[in-house]
């Protein structure tokens, strides 16, 4: 019998390895982004080309490589940035393991362009499948050029293994947009195809989070900032009113690396409790500077986890810091005018509700019309009287009363409007809601109401409900123009130009429902006046949201756009799922959702209410 092991040949062996480091183009552009922030460059640019599978190169101005250096980069395990085991505990690098260039070498063609600002020539090295094919003296200016050709040109498996050019892309710009987070003070620019994507000029840590984030984050983020002997956090949430369905734009770096832990996550999240509805995620950019000799970053080789020596202070640290910052937040807001004293009225009434408070916010009479703040909780009309119903408030603005409800000949009702609830067999016509009126509800897990009726008991899902009811509300203002509340400070809106052009095309709709918004070209409105209902110093943010779930509107396309719009409106403006509501808001949602014409189906035709009879719940029991 033969011997049946052998060694692998050198180049398959650094293959496999490569493998390890190099999985995708967005692995390499991350380890030569690195490289070229450990060689303390201040400008870095990186260009691809197809996604990085036909060309990723990097160029910085940093310190350069002598010709040995140059030469010995690209041997396994050669590195400069430690030299024994007990450097590892101190490491301050990006890179230490010897192994990207390396491992770049093996599986693309690598051009090596590098001078040192001492030396009057610099290096040319090409290598491909580890094999150097040049070696030459060439003029440079200081600093590194690395540019690698056709990734996995010699292992097809890998290349077939590649995603879409756009996916890949995708990949690219996330470890692209990490290491410029870490390092704010350097220039970073991306070109793909030969056009610019980003040119970043260096600044501070705030000025490159908004050029991460855009522009609209300016107003929107609320600095972290606490520091212990033992570890320092800091960097920004954003506001709550950023929250999004996605987990993107969610950034932990622990000593400028960025790092991914759900454990983290979690103690963000947790400092956001009851400021979000559950399905919405909080942005986040945290930097975490801890002594290095406390972590273990040694135990991923593409170094996205880490190990801390004691991860529940860690925990508890970024927890407490990220809630402070909210605390502080919502006590002095850092408003970005200056603070007069109708500022201070919206301030208050971004403070938690105290009974005073309520007093305060609902003698100003532009607060008088306003039923939610940030759909968060209500303002009751009048702290004294106890059967205080929102409802009453529409009342009070034309066009939204009961008795002016009938839909007038020139706008004929929407079809699904008009669907006869008893043709839903959910819903019988003459029952109605008829919950008991002093009946004690239940809010269950936030979301449900559950109400004892006459005969049963109806299980209530409060968003859908009172999507309903403003459903209806928004309706009958299309026959009666809706209360409009003017603005204090008009606000400029800058969007997009298909932005502009969807939002231009809304603008009658909008008026109608209260909405009172100029268009002055180059893409910008003025928002002069907003419904009464929706608050003020939160309508830019209204109407990007609308847009965004115009744009999304996943109903029939047969709608007409102000039907669209009154559904988008009510799904916007509706308290949401996860939200706390005492005794008399739920009673008022009901009493307004029995007030409803179809009270028991949401306009997409969701349930808003299931109701048990009492001889179904005897049934079940086989009473
Ligand atoms: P590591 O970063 O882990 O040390 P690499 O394989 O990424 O390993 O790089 C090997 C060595 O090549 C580095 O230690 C550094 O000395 C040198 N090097 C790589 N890229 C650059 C660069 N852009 N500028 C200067 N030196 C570099
Ligand atoms: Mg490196």
């Amino acid at each position: 019998m033969p011997d049946t092991i052998h060694l692998l040949p050198d180049h398959i062996a650094n293959q496999i390895a490569a493998g390890e480091v190099i999985q995708r183009p967005a692995s390499a552009v991350k380890e030569l982004m690195e490289n070229a922030v450990d060689a303390g460059a201040t400008q870095i640019k990186l260009i691809v080309n197809d996604a990085g599978k036909a060309l990723i190169q990097v160029i910085d101005n940093g310190k350069g490589m002598s010709v040995a250096d140059a030469q010995n980069a690209f041997a396994r395990h050669a590195t400069s940035k430690i030299s024994t085991i007990e450097d590892l505990f101190q490491i301050r690098t990006m890179g230490f393991r010897g192994e990207a260039l390396a491992s770049i070498a093996a599986v693309a063609q690598v051009s090596l362009k590098t001078k040192r600002s001492e030396d009057e020539l610099g290096t040319l090295v090409e290598i491909e499948n580890s094999k150097v094919t040049e070696f030459t003296s060439i003029a440079h200016d200081t600093g590194t050029s690395i540019s690698m050709k056709n990734l996995f040109f010699n292992v097809p498996a890998r290349r077939n293994f590649l995603k879409s050019n756009a996916a890949e892309l995708k990949h690219i710009i996330e470890e692209f947009t990490r290491v410029a987070l870490s390092f704010p003070e350097i220039f970073f620019s991306l070109t793909s195809n030969g056009q610019d994507v980003y040119h970043w000029e260096g600044g501070s840590f705030k000025q490159r989070a908004i050029q991460v984030l855009g522009n609209n984050y300016q107003t929107k983020l609320v600095t972290v900032g606490e520091q212990t002997d033992y570890l320092t956090v800091s960097g920004f949430v954003g506001k709550p009113e950023t929250a999004r369905k996605t987990r993107s734009d969610q950034y932990f770096f622990v000593n400028r690396r960025f790092i991914k832990s759900a454990y983290l996550h979690h103690a963000v999240a947790n400092a956001f409790e009851g400021l979000l509805s559950k399905d919405s995620y909080p942005s986040y950019i945290l930097y975490i500077d801890v002594d290095p000799s406390q972590i273990d970053i040694n135990v991923h080789p593409t170094k996205q986890e880490i190990k801390f020596e004691d991860d529940k202070i860690i925990y508890a640290f970024v927890q407490a810091a990220v809630k402070h910052a909210l605390a502080q937040f919502s006590i002095a807001p850092s408003l970005d005018f200056s603070l007069d004293a109708d500022i201070q009225q919206l301030d208050a009434i971004q403070k938690p509700f105290t009974t005073d408070k309520i007093q305060t916010a609902t003698s100003n009479s532009l607060y008088a019309g306003f039923t939610q703040k940030n759909q968060a909780h209500f303002i009751p009309k009048s702290s004294s009287t106890n059967d205080t119903d929102w409802k009453s408030f529409f009342t009070n603005i034309p066009g939204t009363s009961n008795e002016s409800s009938e839909i007038s000949e020139d706008t004929p009702p929407n079809e699904s409007y008009i669907v006869k609830p008893s043709s839903m067999g959910l819903y019988k016509e003459d029952e109605g809601l008829s919950v008991l009126e002093d009946a004690l509800l239940l809010q269950l897990h936030n979301t449900y109401i559950i109400a004892p009726t006459q005969s049963g008991c109806i299980i209530l899902h409060q968003q859908l409900a009172h999507e309903r009811v403003l459903y209806e509300k928004y309706q009958k203002a299309s026959s009666h123009p809706h209360a409009t509340q003017k603005s204090l400070f008009p606000v400029v809106l800058e969007l997009s130009p298909s932005d502009a052009i969807l939002l231009d095309e809304m603008l009658e709709d909008l008026s109608i429902i209260g909405y009172e918004i100029e268009s002055f070209g180059n893409n910008s409105f003025i928002i002069q006046g907003i419904p009464a209902d929706v608050l003020s110093g939160n309508e830019k943010n209204a109407i990007e949201l609308l847009l965004e779930q115009f744009k999304h509107f996943t109903g029939e396309v047969k709608y007409s756009k102000r039907e669209k719009l009154i559904r988008c409106m009510s799904r916007q403006m509706a308290i949401k799922a996860g939200q706390s509501l005492s005794q008399k808001e739920m009673h008022t949602i009901i009493q307004s959702l029995s007030d409803c014409d179809i009270p028991n189906v949401t306009a997409s035709g969701a349930p808003t209410y299931i109701e048990f009879k009492e001889s179904y719940l005897d049934g079940l029991f086989s009473r």
